[in-house]
């Protein structure tokens, strides 16, 4: 018998999480997460803790919605329990500009297709019943798009990112939920990428029955902690008449072990799944920190931010054609164009985390997710721009510092 290799113990180096997600899980998070006891999902704590996450987190999301919870996992287990109640030949309407809502086309053609639309391609299906409309990356989702789509198509469902972050763009959230409003269509959002980065309620936008978002990127959680979601009254009731096809992922199954039991909440929650106590606990910091620094106070940060990195990657040479204040997307200089993928190898290898776009266009995404200071934001330009001038760029460092210095200045004066 061949012997069993065993490996060395597998070390992980520290990097900059300068991408469109995961973020820089806060140190607070980490420490909760390495400190959560041996306790099991039962356990009296890790109960509370779920039942004060959820409270948590309808204050983050701004809603009185019951069916408010974490689903363990990432982003897509996230979308995966929102999608869940689209059944067999349902009618859907998906806006695609990018990457991410993309795939959420794709896993609602999955959803929506019948069972000999998903055998004539598996991987792919195109059922008759779900239109996605292609909006060019680079560009937004506009309300004039939204609204001529529903009133053609008249689908049960719609399904759009809030900000799509395979292009870095902010897509129509109040055109999306007034046109759904107006055609009676149930509105399914994507905000993985926005909550917790812009000042937004979830509540404000009726028109939207559903939404997903991520642990990793404005939660500042880690990844396979809890994606948060959240299901209006009517998005319940349509799947209680309905029912769906997974038992894990079903929003009125998924939400008791969070005390949400018959629409109500109650005092203790009963099993669904095995729960961790150090996910709970991390995600219980994660929520207490983006209370403690305001949804509004964070939007504002990294607003801020997001402005001081996109104009010295501009003083650079660089394109920005990002709207998102989490992340800038930018094209090279004329001179790098076409070297995207080496620069972001160069940055990566060296420990510096950025991204190239994931579909076509290639370009370059540069994320400020929970590193919203000054020695954060001059790290990263001084990174990036050594990088660019390794391979050839002309820059002038000391235009570019000075207009760093410029923009942090005018937040003391503000002060
Ligand atoms: C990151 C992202 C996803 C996927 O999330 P995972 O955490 O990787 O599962 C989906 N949609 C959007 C808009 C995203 O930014």
């Amino acid at each position: 018998m061949a012997e069993v290799a065993i490996f060395p113990q597998l070390e992980i180096p520290d990097t900059i999480a300068a991408g469109p997600g995961p973020g820089n899980t806060d140190a607070r998070v980490l420490k909760r997460f390495a400190s959560a006891g041996m306790a099991d999902h039962m356990q009296a704590d890790v109960l509370r803790g779920m039942i004060e996450s959820k409270l948590m987190l309808r204050e983050v999301m701004g809603t009185k919605n019951v069916h408010t919870f974490g689903v363990a996992g990432t982003g897509w287990s996230g979308l995966d329990c929102l999608f869940s109640a689209v059944m067999p030949g349902d009618k859907v309407v998906v806006f695609a500009n990018g990457t991410f809502s993309g795939i959420d086309g794709l896993t609602l053609r999955m959803k929506a297709a019948t069972a000999e639309e998903l055998a004539a391609n598996p991987m792919d299906p195109q059922p008759a019943s779900v239109q996605i409309v292609a909006v060019p990356h680079g560009q937004s989702v506009t309300a004039e798009t939204i609204e001529a789509a529903l009133a053609e198509h008249k689908p049960k469902w719609a399904a759009m990112a809030h900000w799509e972050t395979g292009s870095g763009r902010i897509n129509d959230l109040r055109g999306f939920s007034d046109a759904c409003e107006r055609h009676g269509v149930m509105g399914l959002i994507d905000a993985v990428s926005s909550l917790g980065v812009e000042d937004f309620r979830i509540d404000d936008y009726p028109g939207v029955a559903g939404w997903a978002s991520c642990p990793q990127k404005g939660i500042c959680c880690l990844p396979l902690t809890y994606a948060p979601v959240s299901f209006t009254d009517r998005y319940i009731d349509n799947l209680r008449k309905t029912g769906c096809r997974t038992f894990v992922h079903h929003p009125i199954l998924e939400a008791r072990h969070w005390g949400i039991i018959d629409g109500r909440d109650v005092e203790k929650g009963t099993y669904h799944r095995t729960h961790s106590a150090y996910a709970v606990a991390a995600f219980h910091e994660a929520l207490r920190i983006t209370l403690q620094q305001t949804v509004a106070g964070r939007a504002r940060a990294y607003a801020f931010h997001e402005a001081a990195l996109r104009d010295a990657v501009e003083a650079m040479g660089c394109k920005v054609t990002s709207n998102m204040t989490s992340l800038v997307v930018l094209n090279l200089p004329e001179k790098l164009a076409g070297r995207e993928a080496e620069l972001v190898q160069a940055c990566r290898a060296a420990g510096f985390g950025i991204w190239p776009t994931l579909s076509e266009p290639v370009q370059v995404r540069i994320g400020i997710l929970n590193l919203l200071n000054q020695n954060a934001i001059t790290d990263i330009v001084t990174r990036f721009a050594a990088a660019m001038r390794k391979m050839g760029a002309d820059i002038d460092m000391g235009r570019v510092n000075d207009r760093l210095e410029q923009h942090y200045q005018t937040m003391v004066a503000a002060e």
